[in-house]
């Protein structure tokens, strides 16, 4: 069967699938990848055990016009194989990364540039549109980026989740000289160490349970890394700040304790980034925010970073790789990556799958 490949795909809550689907046909303005890395990210964890939220389960997705069963995957690294005839900035050859937001273009919020709010707005990856958990994708040429010479295929899988960090900094209006703390060290969490130390950050507290993630904290470029389970967090992170907390703080991790004790650990006036996601309401007392002028502020996914965060890895100010602890084929996926980081949440952090294998 020629026209067939295998797919990792979405059918509901707990339940993910190998397919055979069909491979999927260049339109007008797409361009078709080989798949060569694509990471398993937390938000395709989400999905897996708490979804549906960015997947159209019972209606179909306004831009796609399609519904579950969906293919996964969105942190994706391959080679362009085939190109619509109207196509000519990217070509045949060129290595890739996918920047896998969907935007209408015409709605107030791509008006204004903000594709990645767009009201129709689409992830690759979760919207039916394809995904890079198969041996081949297409999408809209203008969410290929071509990779810098220097560039891995494996760096460039990790593209996605470092651009994810670069926009929470700019959500965070963080600057130079500033502390930051960051609640959760996997993928998420590593690459805004990676980022805060790039952008002059004075101190980088992070917070982290896991042995094997606290050590990797540590190669990232945290200075100290505090174990919730056995420290006074809030203590050590005012004790570190001469008293006053951090200018800055990263939510990673979706528990509600480390959500309080990041606005706990900011200093007034502070700035707190949420970039996990819920899979229920928490607990909050809104007095921590009016008497103290902290401010809580949302980030999803990313805008305009592509090109920067592609730039800060190939010339090595930043460096990713050491985030990945496993690569698999997709035949493994389900049970050697999904389940495994479900179950393995101490040993793994990112996870990449090979389609092709
Ligand atoms: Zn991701
Ligand atoms: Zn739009």
């Amino acid at each position: 069967m020629i026209d067939k490949m295998n797919a990792l795909r979405w059918h509901g809550r707990n339940d993910i699938r190998i397919d055979e689907v069909a491979i999927p046909k260049v339109n007008s303005g797409e361009v078709k990848i080989k798949i060569e890395w694509c990471g398993i990210c937390g938000s395709d964890l989400y999905e897996y055990k708490s979804g549906p939220l960015f997947i159209p389960e019972s209606k179909s997705h306004p831009l796609t016009g399609r519904k579950a069963p969906v293919i996964l995957g969105h942190e994706i690294a391959g080679e362009v194989v085939e190109v619509a005839h109207d196509v000519k900035e990217i070509q045949v050859g060129d290595r890739v990364t996918v920047e896998p937001i969907r935007s209408c273009g015409t709605c107030v919020q791509c008006n204004e540039g903000y594709y990645n709010l767009c009201s129709n707005r689409g992830f690759h990856g979760f919207d039916g549109g394809g995904g890079g958990l198969a041996e081949y994708t297409t999408c809209n040429a203008d969410m290929v980026h071509k990779l810098p010479k220097k560039m891995s295929m494996e760096q460039a899988a990790l593209v996605e989740p470092l651009a994810a960090a670069i926009h929470a900094i700019r959500r965070g209006r963080f600057a130079q000289g500033q502390t930051a703390a960051i609640f959760g060290t996997g993928p998420i969490g590593l690459a805004l160490i990676s980022a805060v130390k790039v952008a002059g950050a004075k101190k980088i507290i992070a917070v982290e349970i896991a042995e094997k993630r606290r050590k990797i904290a540590k190669e990232f470029g945290a200075d100290i890394v505090l174990n919730s389970n056995e420290e006074d967090v809030i203590a050590e992170i005012t004790k570190l700040t001469d008293g006053q907390g951090v200018d800055i703080a990263f939510e990673t991790t979706g528990v509600e304790v480390s959500y309080n004790n990041a606005v706990t650990a900011t200093i007034n006036s502070g700035k707190i980034v949420v970039v996990s996601l819920w899979g229920k309401e928490i607990e909050i007392n809104l007095n921590d925010l009016v008497l103290t002028e902290k401010e809580v502020i949302g980030s999803i996914a990313y805008r305009d970073v592509f090109p920067v965060t592609m730039t800060l890895i190939a010339e090595g100010s930043i460096k990713p790789e050491k985030m990945i602890t496993k690569q698999i084929g997709l035949e493994e996926a389900v049970e050697e990556g999904f389940n495994e980081l479900v179950v393995n949440k101490d040993e793994n952090i990112k996870i990449l799958v090979n389609p092709s294998k």
